[in-house]
């Protein structure tokens, strides 16, 4: 560790709250939205709470590049496009902390490597357990994909529902929003950007 990373590491740590104190902040909003935390219902909430929480926002104890330094070099000259299509993304708005629910379709053109397949919706997943915009989702999962393998380009496009906007707000429940993104030779390549749209359109 550098000196700068472990000065930014131990003020984390003196910045960690403790579960308890999580718990606490818990029924404090339970009180503020008019119930009682010592009815017997939520006796447990707080706790069970701050664990889904602990799964919803697992991507910050995540490094998603770990996932793309094992790398496969034997696959005898392939350099088209890889894509997986209808990964599910379970992520939640920064704005609200609402949740964001949709489908990721990732592609990519290797250069030299290409990455077990399930790894792609590992960098999706801890990325998108995040607070999160879709937009800076859709962004960080292409330039991750395109760094972390050295790749010639990377697409990702995301349709997803924001709870934000569906079940409150302006309570348009059929809105979803569509982001791309696009890096390296399909930045630059409006064909290969229509052949990936292409494919994530097709049905089955
Ligand atoms: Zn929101």
């Amino acid at each position: 560790m550098t000196n700068k990373n472990v000065t930014e590491f131990k003020a984390k740590l003196e910045e960690k709250i403790s579960k308890e104190e999580a718990k606490k902040a818990i029924q404090i909003i339970l009180k503020y939205i008019g119930e009682n935390p010592s009815r017997e219902g939520l006796l447990e909430t707080p706790k069970r709470v701050i664990k889904a929480f602990d799964e919803y926002f697992s991507g910050y104890t995540e490094d998603p590049h770990e996932y793309l330094e094992k790398t496969f070099g034997d696959v005898e000259g392939y350099d088209d496009m890889v894509i997986q299509k209808n990964i599910s993304v379970q992520s939640h708005c920064e704005h609200h902390m609402a949740p964001i629910l949709g489908i990721a379709h990732v592609a990519y053109i290797p250069s030299e490597k290409v990455v077990g397949l399930s790894k792609l919706a590992r960098v999706v997943a801890s990325y998108a357990r995040r607070l999160q915009t879709q937009e800076r989702l859709t962004m960080q999962i292409a330039n991750a994909i395109s760094k972390g393998l050295k790749a010639q380009g990377a697409a990702v496009s995301i349709d997803a529902t924001h709870q934000c906007m569906t079940t409150r707000g302006v309570m348009k429940e059929n809105a979803t929003t569509i982001t791309n993104y696009f890096t390296g030779s399909f930045r630059d390549n409006p064909s290969l950007q229509q052949r990936f749209l292409t494919y994530i359109n097709q049905q089955k």
